[in-house]
């Protein structure tokens, strides 16, 4: 009876489990597998005391469980194969792009980026990119309702450069947190020895392209859906010397309000020290969502 016992603990965890996974990647509840799960549910609550349940009845249970199994699997393989991005957010309104929180406190990645830093680089930088964004798309909607687009090219740099900054510094707040470092693992790894040669020489690659961005940028590990492989870029600003049709996976801020107040001038120092705080999980999951975008390649 134990032994039915775990196996019904086990069946009510991965319910559980999966639920909060659809719940984190906001999955319509109008979507089938709701259903599934919800049957999956009755039954397991109409064994809420196993130890009067005999063996047939346990049997049938564990067949009906089984079913949804496959079902569930067939239905995240679909999605895959399909490369569905598991995203039904209601799309951002025009000029209502929000401050995301940080994922951690300010002082979290001290010693290697200060408190200081931190609270004004996500409440005044970060915050003026996502106003600077609002603006322009305000504006530009603005345009398009009275059909006067003179100022088109001054929006449209808005755009680009706080819309930019804004997707860029959401990015970068994600793949940092404290204690981060060593290296990734599985399918990121594989692909960064894949078209990099090793680990070693990819970092080296990236803290020079990061080094040596001219006036302030960014360096950025990149998903090219269109070449299927990694690459890394440099962007001066947030928006210039970009290869559009990309996704960026690892990105690092060096303009000097990302350091200064505790590095000064010396970026490399800043760099080098930068990754101790990567968070390779996040940076994995990013690559895992961004590699199932597969275009035609040419
Ligand atoms: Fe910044």
């Amino acid at each position: 009876m134990e032994r039915f016992q775990n196996y019904i603990k086990e069946v009510i965890d991965w319910n559980d489990h999966i639920k909060t996974f659809l719940n984190s990647e906001n999955i319509d509840r109008n979507d089938d597998i709701w259903e599934k799960l919800d049957q999956l549910t009755n039954v397991i609550e109409g064994i809420s005391k196993p130890a009067e349940l005999n063996q047939e009845q346990l049997l049938n249970l564990q067949q009906q469980v089984d079913h949804l199994h496959d079902d569930l699997e067939s239905y995240f393989t679909k999605r895959q194969q399909i490369g569905t991005v598991y995203i039904n957010e209601p799309f951002v309104n025009i000029g209502e792009h929000k401050l995301p929180p940080l994922p951690y406190s300010y002082d979290a990645l001290e010693p290697y980026i200060s408190r200081e830093i931190m609270r004004l680089h996500h409440t005044k930088h970060h915050q003026s990119y996502v106003d600077g964004l609002n603006k322009a798309e305000k504006n530009l909607k603005e345009a398009r309702t009275k059909g006067d687009f003179s100022l088109v090219k001054h929006w449209s740099r808005e755009l680009a450069f706080h819309g930019s900054g804004h997707y860029l510094h959401t990015v970068f707040w994600d793949i940092m947190k404290p204690k981060g470092g060593g290296k990734p693992s599985g399918a990121l790894l594989q692909e960064i020895n894949k078209y990099f040669g090793s680990f070693d020489a990819f970092k080296k690659h990236f803290t020079e392209a990061a080094k040596a961005v001219e006036g302030v940028g960014w360096a950025l590990l990149v998903w090219s859906p269109r070449a299927r492989h990694l690459e890394i870029l440099q962007s001066e600003r947030h928006m210039l010397l970009t290869q559009w049709d990309t996704i960026p996976i690892l990105v690092l801020d060096v303009w000097e309000h990302a350091y200064y107040l505790q590095y000064k001038n010396d970026r490399a120092e800043y760099v080098n020290n930068w990754w101790n705080i990567v968070n390779w999980r996040a940076v994995e999951e990013r690559f895992d969502k961004a590699s199932q975008l597969k275009w035609k390649p040419f």
